[in-house]
């Protein structure tokens, strides 16, 4: 093959690949939901867990708490468990990557009356950069680049959400996703629930666990 055709397949192979950069992301599916299977649990009382919510400056109070009202309007009735923002504050993002944006997040302690800390960051022209930079390369060496837009730790105590739009991935992912679906996937994850190409019978049966546990 020619190197002409070559760079011609690799850029009739370009949706797919960034499509596939989406898929192969950190944060993927939490997996489909079964209306049937989850009738069939019963999820008790409402809970109403209190979050710490931080945000990097430039990103509105008012405009995180949309984010999380994402998850009360849809999610929330499913389970009886909603989200309660009970503070507000400001937090520099401490790095580039995501673990260093998440290492950073973990320093800050729960503060009173909260159970969880959740973080909202913005974008900087550096991550415009990279995506800009990536999506070039995607085009000569066909290999996904994962982005990564938002984390929780282990303990499902401390994450983040990307809550700006910056680059051509941001661009995409908008369409597939956008920040509402990216905040209420970390919040599943907040919730005991880990990803799953398919069933969520495991994410029902964490999110039974934590509210039973509490
Ligand atoms: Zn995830």
């Amino acid at each position: 093959m020619s190197d002409d055709e070559t760079r011609r397949l690799l850029l009739a192979a370009r949706p797919a690949l960034a499509a596939c950069a989406l898929l192969c992301a950190a944060c993927t599916s939490i997996g489909r939901h079964d209306a049937d299977y989850r009738e069939t649990l019963d999820f008790g009382a409402r809970a109403d867990v209190p979050f710490c919510v931080l945000a990097e400056e430039g990103i509105e109070e008012a405009y995180a708490y949309e984010l999380l009202d994402a998850w009360n309007a849809k999610e929330g009735p499913l389970f009886e468990l909603y989200v309660r923002p009970v503070s507000f504050g400001r937090l520099p993002r401490a790095g580039f990557t995501y673990t260093s944006i998440l290492e950073g997040v973990e320093q800050v302690p729960p503060g009173p009356g909260c159970e969880k800390v959740i973080y909202f960051v913005g974008r900087h022209l550096g991550d415009a950069l990279w995506q800009t930079v990536t999506l070039v390369a995607s085009v000569f060496v066909p290999l996904p680049v994962p982005e990564v837009y938002g984390a929780v730790n282990g303990e499902r105590t401390h994450g983040f959400v990307v809550a700006e739009i910056a680059g051509p991935d941001d661009l995409i992912h908008e369409l597939v996703s956008g920040r509402k679906g990216v905040t209420v996937h970390e919040l599943y994850h907040f919730f005991g629930c880990g990803h799953s190409w398919w069933s969520m019978h495991d994410c029902y049966q964490a999110i039974l666990g934590f509210k039973q546990a509490r």
